[in-house]
């Protein structure tokens, strides 16, 4: 087979959602060198009740599992069942996510390398179209009995792998299963262990060449597999080949959530520059666009001319100056704006869109500036940068999955003044002046993320 020990797991759930259902029965099936199998299950007392919908489904009421053990208390078993394991699951994602979840609720990380039988069913049989447990059951005619219960559903899983292996040659399994794992092949100049020592959390990595100065900065929630990911033969892009060439070493620095990796990449970036960063440095383009009261032709900021207390007029942000004029293209053939007005074409007469008819006539006369000015700003609306809408200074607390790191994020303004995890850190920087040099790029990053995290009001900062 291929690996020298595999557990087959398959879990019952009182729902679909990792973070708000709990497990309610656990089965494993551990085969090692092949033969040697050993079965392991247990109902699970989930701490709450179990709808009745999805008691009918398994046949796990409620009463079962009254007297049944916690996750707690079987956490340390299912470690060792799984432990050394290839993670083998039907959707594994699925029952990866509710152990990762549980695991993490008791303050303890969970990790394997999952295989998911769904996908190796879809890379085995391209041509069928359904790869849900019962189709398997089906084309491979495999002896199903306690269908839903968590050791049924994993015997089953395991009878798959063995048909597997009857009816095709070893290498094609061998193959499809080294694609669905997605083993990385790792470049030579680094050591074959490198992926354990990194954390399957978010953070920011960044990989060096011979130079003090990292080639490439990126951020991931799962900084494991996203390295693992530049690795692989399945996704790498000419970038990722020509990295793997250069590579020699690899840092990281683990996060609480996305928000603090999303913002120590754009800083990173930044500051180092990295060669391989093309995509992100071109942040540092981003533009709004500037349109007063009174009818001008819209004018390009960038982030350094904006003063974050007065972004009244300012639409956007804009990838940059190309794209802003694409948009305003696009708004001005919706609204029959003119190009001319909005400065897209120099021109004397009718503009471009008016030989087309589909500028309403600002540039012959047919529209007063003021009435195009107006529709102009209606048209733009949606796209006005907000204003800061709190009063001053405000924290922003991401919480790791286990519960165990907390990322304090501090910004004034839609300025990121600092991340704290302590409170001498976050009284430091409090207590320095803010540089308060407002980025479209952090602005970007904040405004969709504002609302999902929890916000601490914070004593107003020294002024400038
Ligand atoms: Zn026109």
């Amino acid at each position: 087979m291929f690996a020298p020990a595999v557990a087959f797991v398959d879990l019952e759930t009182t729902g679909t959602s990792a973070r708000d259902d709990r497990i309610t029965e656990v089965g494993i099936v551990r085969v090692e060198n092949e033969t040697d199998v050993t079965e392991w299950a247990t109902l699970v007392n989930p701490g709450c009740s179990i709808p009745a919908g999805v008691q009918a489904l398994t046949g796990i009421t409620n009463a079962m599992v009254a007297d049944a053990p916690t996750f707690a208390q079987i956490a340390g078993d299912v470690a060792a069942q799984v432990g050394g394991c290839v993670f083998v699951a039907h959707n594994a994602r699925f029952d990866y996510g509710f152990l990762k979840h549980e695991f993490g609720r008791l303050g303890r990380s969970f990790t394997a390398k999952v295989l998911c039988t769904v996908k190796l069913s879809r890379r085995l049989y391209p041509d069928s179209g359904r790869h849900h447990l019962d189709a398997v059951i089906e084309r491979h005619s495999l002896a199903a009995s306690d269908r839903h219960r968590a050791l049924g559903d994993a015997r089953i899983l395991w009878q798959f792998v063995q048909t597997l292996y009857r009816d095709k040659p070893a290498s094609d399994v061998d193959t499809a299963v080294a694609r669905v794992l997605k083993t990385p092949s790792l470049p030579p100049q680094l050591a074959s262990d490198v992926l354990d020592s990194i954390p399957e959390c978010p953070g920011v990595y960044r990989f060096y060449g011979l130079n003090a100065l990292p080639l490439y900065v990126g951020k991931s929630i799962d900084l494991r597999s996203r390295i693992a990911a530049h690795f692989c033969a399945d996704y790498r892009s000419p970038n990722d080949l020509r990295l793997s060439a250069e590579i020699t070493r690899i840092e990281f620095e683990e996060t609480a959530g996305e928000l603090g990796a999303l913002l120590r990449e754009s800083q990173l970036v930044k500051a180092l520059l990295p060669a391989y960063n093309q995509r992100l440095r071109r942040r540092a383009e981003m533009v709004v666009l500037a349109v007063g009261d009174e009818p001008t032709v819209p004018d390009y900021v960038r982030s350094e001319a904006i003063d974050p207390r007065a972004l009244e007029g300012l639409y956007g942000p804009f990838a940059s100056r190309p794209a802003a004029r694409e948009v305003l293209r696009t708004l001005a053939s919706e609204a029959r704006l003119c190009w001319t007005t909005l400065g897209l074409e120099r021109r004397v007469g009718p503009c471009f869109a008016r030989q087309l008819r589909r500028c309403a006539g600002a540039c012959v006369g047919a529209e007063s500036p003021a009435a195009h000015h107006a529709r102009l700003l209606e048209a733009l609306a949606p796209y006005a940068l907000r204003r800061w809408p709190y009063p001053g200074t405000i924290g922003l607390r991401e919480t790791s999955l286990t519960g165990e790191r907390i990322d304090f994020h501090v910004f004034r303004d839609w300025c990121w003044l600092g991340t704290a995890r302590e409170e001498g850190e976050l009284y430091a920087i409090l207590e320095t002046p803010p540089r308060c040099s407002f980025d479209l790029d952090i602005y970007r990053l904040l405004v969709k993320r504002l609302s999902r995290l929890p916000v601490t009001p914070l004593p107003p900062s020294p002024d400038r």
